[in-house]
This record gives structure tokens, sequence and C-alpha cells, in this order.
């Protein structure tokens, strides 16, 4: 589902100083003090040597302590890395503020890791890492995909429910909700034009925030992170399209104090009609069966439009 490679150098290595020349033209435009928290986002692993050299991230480290108010930094890394040195190192420069790692989770199930996204770790690599970061004082946030290919809208949202019971259980009390959209160049947009794919439903996510509010009270705080990211997307969750700003704007309110009342009274047609249906429809393939066949369905697809 990520098309992130259209956003990327296509393999020429970035330089460090490049890194701090984009740093330093960061510090000229914007007040970092104004900011307690700032998070240094590549898009990617900044604990991989490749992507990221260590002396850039010193050196904006060394930046970051010059800024008294910043008091917490997040970046964001794959976790089947070892990153330990890294990390120890970044944590030194920082000087006792807080560090939080954001890596995509996913899903804590390994058939929807395994066979759904692709991801190459699983539930106990993230098991080690998590226990590895806890030992440096360092904070974790795992992202989960909301709604990966080949899974029905139950499914989808059964299984973001049992992945943040598992984060509760290790006693990670905040997550983030990484909601798929349709990018180029990614098997979800080969399904989507054919009809075997459609982002989640925003009651969905209405449906699913509730339902973690009952289940985890607050021990889970939930943000859902806007679908806007560093590609252009084609498609992203959505209703009808009458009640669709309505509901973003109240999803907007929620995340700032995690409070479901701003979905009180909020309802459309489509809910009681449209995606009551599609929350219902079952799907009785096994995922491995569904691959099969729906990756089989394209190829044909595409083998008859040359
Ligand atoms: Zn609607």
């Amino acid at each position: 589902m990520c098309g992130f490679y259209c956003a990327t150098a296509r393999g020429r290595e970035i330089s460090a100083e490049e890194y701090i020349a984009q740093f330093e033209h960061v510090m000229d435009a914007v007040d970092l003090e104004d900011y307690p928290v700032i998070s240094i986002y590549n898009d990617g692993n900044i604990f991989n040597e490749r992507e990221m050299p260590v002396a850039a991230i010193e050196k904006i480290c060394s930046y970051i302590n010059g800024y008294e108010n910043i008091k917490k930094v997040v970046v964001e890394s794959r976790i089947d890395y070892s990153p330990d040195e890294h990390v120890a190192k970044m944590k030194k420069a920082l000087n006792g503020r807080q560090l939080e790692v954001a890596f995509g989770f996913e899903s804590a199930d390994t058939r929807v890791m395994n066979l759904c996204i692709n991801k190459g770790f699983s539930a106990n690599n993230f098991d080690h890492f998590h226990s590895r970061m806890q030992g440096m004082g360092v904070l974790t946030k795992p992202l989960l995909l909301v709604k990966p290919p080949f899974l029905t809208e139950a499914e989808a949202t059964n299984d973001i429910l049992r992945t943040i019971s598992y984060c509760v259980s290790r006693g990670i009390d905040y997550v983030d909700l990484e909601v798929t959209t349709v990018e180029k160049h990614t098997v979800v947009h080969e399904l989507w034009k054919n009809d075997l794919y459609r982002p989640p439903w925003l009651w969905s996510l209405i449906d699913l925030l509730q339902r973690c509010q009952e289940r985890f009270g607050d021990r889970a705080h939930v943000y859902v992170s806007p679908w806007t990211y560093s590609v252009e997307s084609l498609d992203w969750a959505r209703n009808c399209g009458r009640c669709d700003a309505g509901i973003i704007k109240a999803i907007e309110q929620y995340n700032r104090h995690f409070d479901l009342a701003v979905f009180e009274g909020l309802d459309c047609s489509c809910r009681h009609d449209e995606w009551e249906e599609a929350f219902a429809k079952e799907d009785p393939r096994s995922i491995q069966e569904r691959i099969a066949e729906q990756l089989s369905y394209v190829q044909n697809a595409r083998m008859s439009s040359v």
C-alpha cells in the first residue's frame, strides 16, 4: 500500500551536509523555541546509516540542545534493524531530553503482517525492540495500519482492536492509527482499479474508536493520523460524500483530547444503509485464497487491457 518510493531520492544518497543544511533552513524559518515537541521525520528509517548518516543526527541533536524549551524529540525507525548504538548516541546528544521512536507495527497478527503487508517482522521482534528501548529510557510509539488489502471492513477493524489490546498488554498507552490510502505504483492501487479494494469507511473509524474506549478506557490513547502523506493519494477513508467533511472535522477535534463526545449526534443515511452492509459482509475464503484469486484477477485484467 505504500507508494513512498516516489517520494525518495531514488537511490541517490543524501549526505550528512544536506540533512544538516535542511535543518538549518528550518531553524531560520521557524522559531523552534515555540515547540516543546519536535519530530525529525525522514519518511523512513532514521537509524539506517544508508538513509541518514549518524553525523547528521548528532549535529541536528546538538542544534536541538540549544533550545531549552524542546523537551521531546520524535523519530521514526523500523524495528528489525538493531538501532541500539544509534539510539544511545542520539540519547546522549539530546542531553536528557525525551526520545520517542515511532515505528510501523501495523498489526500484531502474523498472517496480516506476512501476507497482507509483507512487513518482514512479527510481534516477537516488536517485543524485543520494545523491551530494549524501555531499558534505554526511550519511549516507543506503534503506528498501526487501518485496513491493509485483502481484509474485509470488519476484519480490518477487529485486527486493530486486537493489536491495541496487544500494545496495552505491553504497557503502551499511546498508539497512532495510519489509515491506508490508495497510492500509485502499489498493489492496493491495482486492486482498487479493479474494485477489489476500498479504503475504510469513516464510520468504521468512529466505531473502532468507540469500541477502544469501551474496552480499554484510559489505558489506550488512540490518535488518528491525518491521511495526507508525502505522496499523492487517489482515494482515502470516506463515507458517502455528503457527511464526510463533518466527520473529518470531528476526528480532528477528537485527536486533541481523545474525547468521543465529539461524535455524538453525527449521523447520515449512509451509516444505516451502505456502511452497515459493508461492515456485515463476510469473506469465507482464507487470506491465501483471497490473495491468489485477487492477484490473478488483476493480472488478467492487465493482460486484456494491453
Ligand atoms: Zn453519509
